[in-house]
């Protein structure tokens, strides 16, 4: 049954979330990701999942302090702090916000858009999303994307080296990306560089608690509700979960939309991060993914809670 309004108290919410794991610890399908080598390495029992609401309840099941490397849910936060930077109307016109309707990492998007990148959850957006970051140097820049996902996540989150070793070795199409918004004057300073920033963002550690967290910032108008710090305004949680609604989980994204209702983003190591405005946030992990790159289980639980909590923001009853 579906019910509507605020979440239920914590023992129960609690209980929602252990049930939501075990439903789904079983579940053994899809593969993990290939195409960047040491996440091929991951274990595919590993399987967490966290539910934070805007007053700062934590609910952990499973392996929800496991961590991982962020992977393309740190475009959805970085694009977060590039409006908070330069607002709106800016990264709008620079980045754009429709979908591309290819994948993640395509060239032939931004050829056939004149070099546009289109949206900022795609490789080449998020690229050009990652240039906006102020910043004298490279480094101040990284600095600047590592502190603003750390104050989402309340810890210091640091980098994996081995996940950006890998990355960096098998780069060759985020670094042609980078040549390409060059080559159409959408990309400032040095593409190399900017491109090694987004690696870096890439690999940034996180656990399924972390991404429950970070979620729970913007379901909370941008104030982080465990630490109480203003991270972003709510007026950049606004356009960053619509966004993520429009296009959070690849080519599978309206799919998403209509059997679920919320925002949500995924990345290839196996994270999803769900939003539900003015609630909470679902944080899950688990590295089996479908053939459009999202996790299994983590599609699957979160589901489950947005069903059992009530959270489809299109259901009126
Ligand atoms: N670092 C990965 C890439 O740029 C992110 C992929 C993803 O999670 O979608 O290819």
């Amino acid at each position: 049954e579906v019910s509507t309004g605020a979440l239920p108290g914590w023992d129960r919410v609690d209980e929602l979330v252990h049930e939501a794991h075990r439903r789904h610890a079983a579940d053994q399908s899809g593969m993990v990701a290939g195409y960047i080598p040491i996440l091929g390495a991951a274990d595919p029992a590993l399987f967490g999942l966290a539910v934070v609401d805007v007053a700062g309840g934590v609910h952990d099941a499973g392996d929800a302090t496991h961590p991982f490397s962020i992977q393309s849910i740190s475009k959805m936060f970085v694009y977060a702090l590039a409006i908070q930077e330069h607002g709106h109307e800016r990264v709008r016109d620079i980045v754009g916000v429709n979908n591309t309707g290819l994948p993640f990492n395509s060239v032939m998007a931004l050829e056939l858009n004149g070099g546009h990148p289109m949206n900022p959850m795609v490789n080449a957006g998020a690229i050009a999303t990652t240039a906006l970051m102020p910043g004298a140097t490279s480094a101040e820049k990284w600095e600047r994307v590592r502190r603003g996902l750390s104050a989402f996540a309340g810890r210091e989150l640091t980098l994996d080296e081995e996940v950006y070793r890998s990355e960096s070795e098998t780069n060759q199409r985020n670094e042609g990306l980078g040549s390409l918004l060059s080559g159409y004057g959408r990309l400032e300073g040095d593409s190399d560089a900017i491109v090694d920033i987004y690696t870096r963002q890439c690999a940034l550690n996180v656990t399924a608690h972390d991404l429950a967290v970070m979620g729970a910032t913007l379901a909370d108008g941008g104030v982080n509700p465990v630490t109480g710090e203003r991270v972003v305004s709510a007026d950049v949680c606004r356009d960053t979960l619509a966004v993520v609604a429009a296009s959070g989980l690849y080519e599978r994204s309206g799919e998403w939309l209509f059997e679920i209702g919320i925002p949500a983003k995924s990345g290839v190591s196996g994270g999803i991060v769900a939003v539900s405005p003015g609630k909470g946030a679902a944080g899950a992990f688990s590295p089996l993914l479908d053939s459009a790159g999202n996790s299994v289980r983590s599609q699957l639980a979160i589901g489950y809670l947005s069903r059992a909590l009530g959270l489809n923001l299109f259901a009126s009853a």
